[in-house]
């Protein structure tokens, strides 16, 4: 369960603050990753990942860098950080393209507002991480139909809707 209304803008950004964003709704869905990658690349525990739609990150200040990284997959994901301080505000990863954000919950003002929907990737968690009970863990990956709440997952299909091209494109 996600917390946020219209009255609590959920806004972030790098710790320079020149880099400056907001949400402008509720995440698609938040991912607590315990796998060894994220764990490399936050160089601690686990990442925690609001999906949302690139749509609903309103940029407010600063144009952050688009840099690639290899990810677990293989396709690479990219990572979007200030060109100043280089903190990573977001990722891009090969599945959703562009069309998501992965945005970084830490890097939120108020990250209380969005704690996790899931731990994937649990088989790989660190030994003293204890997970909280009533939260749905996996070991690896899951089944979006399974978990997502309906909403997001209309709004998904929405999105791939819109990247399809027109049917009568001339
Ligand atoms: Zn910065
Ligand atoms: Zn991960």
């Amino acid at each position: 369960m996600t917390l946020i209304d219209a009255d609590s803008p959920l806004e972030g950004g790098c710790t320079c603050r020149a880099v400056r964003f907001r949400l402008t709704s509720r995440p698609l869905f938040v991912h607590c990753c315990h796998c060894t990658w994220c764990q490399r690349e936050s160089g601690a525990s686990f990442a925690l990942n609001a999906m949302i739609e690139s749509g609903r990150v309103e940029l407010l200040s600063g144009a952050p860098e688009l840099v690639e990284t290899p990810s677990a997959s293989g396709a690479g994901q990219r990572i979007a950080r200030c060109p100043r301080c280089r903190i990573a505000v977001w990722s891009h990863y090969a599945g959703a393209g562009d069309a998501i954000r992965f945005v970084r919950v830490g890097t939120l003002d108020d990250p209380d507002q969005l704690p996790p929907d899931i731990h994937i990737f649990t088989a790989s968690k660190q030994r003293w991480v204890v997970l909280p009970p009533g939260t749905p863990a996996v070991p690896e990956y899951y089944d979006r139909r399974q978990h997502w709440p309906a909403e997001s997952l209309a709004r998904r299909a929405a999105l791939r809707a819109a990247a399809a091209p027109p049917k009568d494109a001339a």
